[in-house]
């Protein structure tokens, strides 16, 4: 049988086990009865795995026809503290939890992967690592998992490539490609101003830290257009002003938190160390001070051209070339490319479409009403078993 004709007839198994763990979402590292659901099918499977970062767990696949490359296959399992406000038949049972997201397909689609290719290991070289992560939607589960060895060394990992889906509303029966950029770098930057309070009618005898983050709201996004090299996208939100008590008093402190995003690790680099000097100076120009701490978040993910083209023709070859539309890249943030530990191994991430209008299928990832056609289970267990397959057998 094809991979194709084995997920067709995993249909079934497929839509019972988004199902289950559409009805019974958890948030990140809490996945407990999530992990303890996969590991009673792996174990049916007469798979074994490993348990790393709380819930999350490895699994690997290794060949019959010999030795090889390792890829690892990613799937993320939180799910988001939203009120899912759809009437499906499998709606969330946990008030106030939803896989709005869609990680339960993700799941669903991995064990899939997991089925056929520990029927097909005479078929491939190698071997499979297949992941099911934590803490995606925050603070991250893959940066932990890869902490305590789930990739074995960091200095020298086991695997050689990363392949991972995301379900998301684009149409049914097609998966989105895109080379090179696809999500960005999400870091954080907390700015807490030390001005000094007074009355608001003698301004001249204090240092007002309100007034220093409206300079800094409008000064940072003037320094970021005339600093940055302007090819690559970048973002920088100021989500939060906190300071002052009242109309008349000139507060003491003011704090301030930002989203950095960017698409380009020089860009990176080069704003963690220009903007806190920036913030320092525009602080202590106007007789004040300021300290900041910019936190590091999820890596910058580049799809591997390389990689994608293994991930088309591999498709391709299951479905014809209708089904691959050209992929959007976005500025928002996935922990799954910290598995490509920092652009040292390629990774590769496709959109599943998941939408259908005619269904009602229309709504955005993180939505109340998220939903997906689950004709794309079958799809996104072929064509990410049959990448890996066709990874390790060319590699
Ligand atoms: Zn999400
Ligand atoms: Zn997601």
């Amino acid at each position: 049988m094809t991979i194709r004709e084995i997920s067709e007839s995993l249909r079934d198994k497929l839509v019972e086990w988004r199902r289950h763990f559409h009805m019974y979402p958890e948030l990140g590292f809490e996945e407990v009865e999530t992990s303890k659901y996969v590991k009673e099918q792996l174990t049916e499977l007469g798979l074994s795995y490993k348990e790393y970062a709380k819930t999350g767990l490895t699994v690997e696949i290794e060949s019959s026809a010999g030795p090889g490359k390792t890829v690892l296959i990613r799937a993320d399992m939180d799910a988001l503290p939203l009120q899912e406000d759809t009437d499906a038949v499998y709606k969330s049972k946990h008030d106030g939890k939803m896989h709005a997201c869609g990680h339960d397909t993700h799941i669903a689609c991995l064990l899939g992967v997991a089925t056929i290719l520990s029927q097909k290991r005479s078929e491939f070289k190698g071997k499979a690592l297949l992941v099911f992560q934590p803490a995606e939607e925050g603070p991250g589960g893959a940066k932990p998992m890869i902490e305590e060895g789930a990739v074995g060394d960091v200095n020298n990992p086991i695997h050689d490539a990363c392949l991972s889906l995301h379900v998301d509303n684009s149409p049914v029966n097609t998966i989105s490609l895109k080379d090179g950029h696809l999500t960005s770098a999400a870091d954080e930057i907390y700015i807490d101003i030390k001005g000094a309070g007074g009355h608001g009618s003698t301004p001249h005898k204090a240092v007002d830290p309100v007034y220093i983050a409206g300079q800094l709201i409008v000064g940072l996004q003037g320094f970021i257009t005339r600093t940055v090299d302007p090819m690559f996208p970048h973002i920088l939100t100021v989500g939060k002003v906190d300071g002052g008590t009242r109309h008349n008093i000139i507060a003491e402190t003011a704090r301030m938190e930002c989203t950095l995003r960017t698409t380009n690790r020089d860009t990176r680099t080069q704003l963690s160390k220009s903007l806190p000097t920036f913030i320092k100076q525009i602080a202590e120009a106007h007789g004040g001070s300021a300290e900041v701490e910019f936190g590091f978040g999820y890596d910058i993910g580049n799809n591997d051209i390389e990689l994608n083209k293994i991930v088309r023709e591999a498709a391709i070859a299951e479905y014809g070339p209708e089904i691959i539309l050209e992929g959007e890249g976005t500025l928002g943030a996935e922990d799954y490319f910290e598995f490509g530990l920092g652009g040292k191994i390629p990774a590769t991430m496709f959109w599943l479409g998941g939408g259908n209008p005619e269904k009602g299928m229309t709504h955005d990832n993180h939505s109340n009403f998220f939903d997906i056609d689950e004709d794309c289970l079958p799809m996104g267990t072929t064509v990410l078993t049959a990448a890996a397959m066709k990874y390790l057998n060319s590699n």
